[in-house]
This record gives C-alpha cells, structure tokens and sequence, in this order.
C-alpha cells in the first residue's frame, strides 16, 4: 500500500527522491498492485512523474520520440508510430488499464510478458534516461533503474510485427513477440527476434536470428525446431513447458514468415 506519496516538480527532484528509496509512480498500474512482482512486497514511497511533462509523440529523421509518459492507449490509437508498436498497445485488453498505464512505467516495470519490450527491440529501439542513453534491450536485461525520459526509435528498413497469444482475451499471455526482417528476393539482411513469455527477461533469439541471415531455417519446419530449443519457458498456471514450446515456435514462426513474405513484395 502506498504510504508516502511526492509529486516531483522536476526531473532533479524525481531522481533525489529516488535516492531516498522513493519508486517512480507513472500510471501506477504496476506500482499499485499489491506485492508487486518486480520487488516482491508492495511498494510504500512513491514520487509522481505527473508533473514532469514526459508525454508526447514526434516523427523525426525518419525516427519516432515517444515520451515516457505517452501512454498505452495513445499508441494504440496514433497513426504516427510503427505499426508494431501500435498493435502491441493494443494487445493489453483492458481500454481503462491502457488509458493509465504508460509506455515508461512498461519498461521500468521489465515484465518478461510485456508486449511493448518485444517491440521496442524488435525496432532497435534506445531509452533517454538521466543517465545517458541506453538501448532498450540492455535496460530490461540489467538492473538499470534510470528515470526514462524518452524512447528513440531510429528509421528502420524491412518488416516489424508484434504477435501475443494467450488462452482468452483478458489471460495473461504464453507469447508476446516481435519480429523484424530486412530481405531482399535473395537474402535476408537483417532479422531481430525478440521474445517475452520464456525467460526471466524479454530475449533476442540469437540462434534463430543467425540462422535466418545464412538462410538455413527456412525450409520445412526448421525454424519451429530452431524457436522450441531456443526458449525455455517455465511451466506454471499458463501452461506446461512443452505447450509454451510449441505455442511459441509456431506463432513466432510464422511471425516470421509473414514479415519475410512482405519484405520481400
Ligand atoms: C491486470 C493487469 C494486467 C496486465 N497485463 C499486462 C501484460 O500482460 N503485458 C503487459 O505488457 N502489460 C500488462 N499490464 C500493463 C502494465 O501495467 C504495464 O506494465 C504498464 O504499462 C505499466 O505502466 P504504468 O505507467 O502503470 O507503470 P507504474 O505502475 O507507474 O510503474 C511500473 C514500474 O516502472 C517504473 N517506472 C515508471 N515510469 C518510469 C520511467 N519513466 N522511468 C523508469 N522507470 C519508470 C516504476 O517505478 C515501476 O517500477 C497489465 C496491467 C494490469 C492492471
């Protein structure tokens, strides 16, 4: 339960008060569960980001500046962003959950079933924190607790899509994936296969990635194979290993070959 709550008047405030063991609050629905996952108890002292000014979408240099503070159902509804990121907001079911919760508070929160991390991966994505810059992919695998300031998403070449599955509309997911392949007729010059749902941490499935780009995966149904010995999700209330196995290799599988299909229109 909150205990002690500070509204920052300013990034300097909100990361002193970060250093006297106040947690960030954006939408809070993370923070405001209680014993919240990431630190396993709930959370007493929190400092509000409302103040801090951190919304905002802008295209530029053929990139994308998100705001931290934009939040999940702004995404889902803006024309300007990546169609992945766009349709990745939208897997989150709930309207009243994504008009509050944030895309900063997704990335601070690090759930390894988050649909936005895959995304912001897949699309080399880098978060402005106080601290400097840091790709998306380091922030979630370290214990960085940065204030995000803003995401950078850079001009990319090729096809992105995000894909999720899960039991029933409002369950939580056994995939949450995104993909992006650059190809020519020929080859493929560029794949990033980001995976949540099957580790402690969103993953790049390295194996499979590399072999995407000698082109050894795409007959038959290598590439399921390739997808089920990378992961190694747990089994739990979701489902067994081997159903998360098979769930994941066919729905990221064939992610992949639709980004590849229209890559190569
Ligand atoms: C019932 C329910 C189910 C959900 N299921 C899913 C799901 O399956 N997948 C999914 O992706 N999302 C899910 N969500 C949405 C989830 O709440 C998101 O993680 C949300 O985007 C968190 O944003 P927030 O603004 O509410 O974060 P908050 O709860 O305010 O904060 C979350 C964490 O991020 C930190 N933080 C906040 N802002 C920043 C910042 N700018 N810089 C650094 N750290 C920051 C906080 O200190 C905290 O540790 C679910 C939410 C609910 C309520």
């Amino acid at each position: 339960m909150i205990t002690d709550f500070k509204r920052a008047e300013s990034v300097d405030e909100a990361v002193a008060l970060q250093k006297e063991g106040y947690h960030f609050l954006a939408g809070g629905t993370q923070l405001n569960n209680a014993g919240y996952r990431k630190y396993g108890a709930a959370v007493g002292k929190v400092v509000s980001l409302d103040a801090l000014a951190l919304g905002g979408i802008e295209k530029k240099d053929g990139g994308w500046i998100i705001g931290a503070g934009v939040t999940l159902q702004e995404l889902a509804d803006s024309g300007a962003v990546p169609g992945a990121l766009k349709s990745a907001a939208g897997f989150i079911p709930t309207r009243s959950v994504r008009n509050i919760a944030t895309i900063g508070g997704n990335v601070g929160a690090k759930r390894p079933d988050s649909y936005i991390i895959p995304a912001l991966i897949a699309l080399g994505a880098t978060a402005e924190t106080v601290d400097g810059m840091v790709a998306v992919e380091e922030y979630v695998s370290s214990e960085n607790g940065s204030l995000i300031l803003r995401f950078r998403i850079p001009a990319f070449e090729g096809v992105c899509k995000a894909v999720k599955e899960s039991r029933s509309h409002l369950a939580l997911p056994v995939v949450s994936a995104a993909v992006r392949i650059a190809a020519g007729k020929e080859s493929i010059g560029e794949a990033v296969v980001a995976a949540g749902c099957v580790a402690r941490r969103t993953l790049r499935l390295e194996s499979v990635e590399a072999g995407l780009l000698t082109g050894e995966l795409l007959s038959g149904e290598l590439l399921e194979a390739a997808i089920a010995s990378a992961v190694e999700p747990k089994s739990d209330f979701l489902g067994s290993t081997a159903f998360k196995k098979y769930e994941n290799s066919v729905v990221i599988a064939e992610c992949i070959r639709a980004c590849l299909k229209e890559a190569r229109r």
